[in-house]
């Protein structure tokens, strides 16, 4: 079956497939940068974070940053490359004002990791594998500030910040699918700590790259790359956007140009910025300031072992064992932090069902709400889970479990003080309801006989008054069941 792509005419996808490959820049959560000892630092003020190796000062001489090495390889192994023991850096020269160097240094033909592959499930539940060409460390370039005018500034405090390139084969068919995937790149290097991966912070950076073919053809057509797209959803409108442009272009008799574009997001359109250089045009060549790198099996296998449990073994196990679905899985799982959370919950006595409810619905809501990761939520684990505790247990029914839990946040009380300080444990106690229930039928006569003469729809009608006379703290399954005994006695 043909996939669907929302916004793209499925006739159109009858005779064109498009294809994606992507090109990631992730910047390595190192101390320090990757050729000196400057902090790697973000939003310091400009040009603090420099020394004579990232200012390019004649005779300053680069040294390989071994925690970014350590976090390239970490990130290899989580995805399946081989790692090479020997490696090589390169020079990549070109001109830019944000490149002092006038070359940036980066790996060619030697690159630090080879292979691997990033799995993922879409929406629809659908299984996919995208393979992996290579990843390759480099350095970041400096940040172009454009004045209100005809001037530019430079901040070199990003100048030599360490980088891997993860590089993907043009495996990818449909926007979504590219979407999953920066999804799921995204959380491994949360899960493995190589990097932030906060695109805000443009810790991510995503270049995509796309072409159209007669569906059925095994070559590939020409492509075009958006350069730096710095948010997941503009990956997804930019390739949508280019994929009906090339289609168009095609069937109109033109030909796609193999060019740079930029997405612009707000006018939502692609531009060019330039027709494509080739790799030789920027005459890489060794850096001859470097020896090769080298990584030593023992080394590898040290990174190996301390691997931590990976976003698709945790997923794999919240489905064994908890029985959850795929979308909740997703949600539950973005990051370690909020996975970590809610398995201390299930840890408190809480079923995994009722532990996604909860943690999806009532704190998520206040993360959303209060734009906070979990890391800043103010409410333990285990205090969430007494809560739940007393929802499940008919001690509190849900709709006041979610004013306590308001009450939890800004009071700091246990669920269990709240509880106790407002009186709001239900009346589950039979003989007291019984007094309520037979009062309430007693003052609804008519109603009683017509529910007798069988509009038994009535039924709600006398729940909601007794609910009402309790004011609210009935627990409706005694009640219901006091109030049928009631009604469909005899006389
Ligand atoms: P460059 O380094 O010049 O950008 P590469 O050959 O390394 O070029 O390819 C970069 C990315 O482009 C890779 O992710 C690759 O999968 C993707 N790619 C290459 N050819 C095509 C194509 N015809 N259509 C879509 N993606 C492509
Ligand atoms: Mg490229
Ligand atoms: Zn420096």
């Amino acid at each position: 079956m043909i996939p669907g792509i929302p916004g793209i005419e499925p006739q159109k996808l009858e005779k064109w497939e498009p294809v994606i490959g992507l090109e990631v820049h992730a910047q390595l959560a190192t101390q320090t940068k990757m050729f000196c000892g400057c902090r790697r630092e973000y939003g310091a003020a400009p040009n603090t974070h420099v020394c004579p190796v990232c200012l390019a000062y004649p005779g300053a001489l680069p040294v390989i940053n071994e925690e970014a090495v350590n976090l390239a390889v970490r990130l290899g192994l989580a995805v399946g490359c081989a790692v090479r023991p020997f490696s090589r850096f390169a020079r990549k020269n070109y001109f830019y004002p944000d490149l002092p160097k006038g070359y940036q240094i980066s790996q060619f033909d030697e690159p630090i990791c080879e292979g691997g592959h990033i799995d993922f499930y879409l929406d629809g539940g659908d299984f996919k594998s995208v393979r992996l060409t290579r990843i390759h460390m480099e350095e970041d370039a400096g940040k172009l500030i454009h004045g209100s005018g005809e001037e530019s500034y430079v901040d070199f405090n990003r100048s030599g910040t360490p980088l891997v390139e993860i590089v993907s084969e043009p495996d990818m068919r449909t926007p979504q699918e590219a979407k999953a995937y920066l999804d799921r790149l995204k959380q491994t290097l949360i899960y493995t700590g190589v990097s932030e991966a906060d695109m805000e912070k443009g810790n991510l950076r995503c270049d995509a790259n796309i072409s159209i073919r007669p569906r059925g053809s095994e070559t590939l057509g020409t492509r075009t790359e958006m350069k730096n797209l710095n948010s997941f959803r503009g990956v997804e409108r930019g390739l949508t956007y280019e994929i009906n442009r090339q289609i168009d272009l095609l069937e109109s008799g033109g030909a796609v140009l193999q060019a740079s574009l930029q997405w612009d997001d707000a006018a939502g359109v692609t531009r060019v910025m330039r027709i494509k250089e080739e790799a030789n045009d920027y005459r890489y060549f060794p850096e001859p300031d470097l020896v090769p790198l080298m990584v030593p099996a023992e080394r590898i296998d040290e990174i190996r072992a301390a691997l931590p449990e990976l976003p698709s073994a945790i997923e794999k196990r919240y489905a064994d064992e908890y029985d959850l679905k795929v979308q909740d899985i997703h949600v539950l799982t973005r990051t370690p932090q909020l996975a970590q959370f809610f398995e201390a919950v299930i840890a408190g006595g809480v079923s995994p069902q009722l532990a996604a409810q909860w943690v999806q619905g009532e704190v998520l809501r206040v993360l959303n709400e209060e734009r906070q990761e979990i890391a800043d939520f103010a409410m333990p684990p285990d205090r969430l889970a007494g809560l739940i505790g007393l929802v499940d247990s008919g001690t509190i029914n849900r709709n006041t479990g979610k004013a306590v839990f308001d009450d939890m946040l800004s009071s700091g009380l246990s669920a269990r003080e709240v509880v106790d300080r407002d009186g709001l444990a239900q009346v589950s106690d039979s003989d007291e309801l019984r007094l309520i229930v037979r009062s309430v039928v007693h003052e609804m006569e008519v109603e009683l006989a017509r529910y007798k003469a069988g509009e038994k729809q009535l039924f709600g009608h006398f729940m909601g008054s007794v609910m009402a006379a309790t004011r609210g703290k009935g627990d409706p399954r005694v009640v219901r069941g006091i109030l049928q005994e009631l009604l469909n006695a005899d006389g």
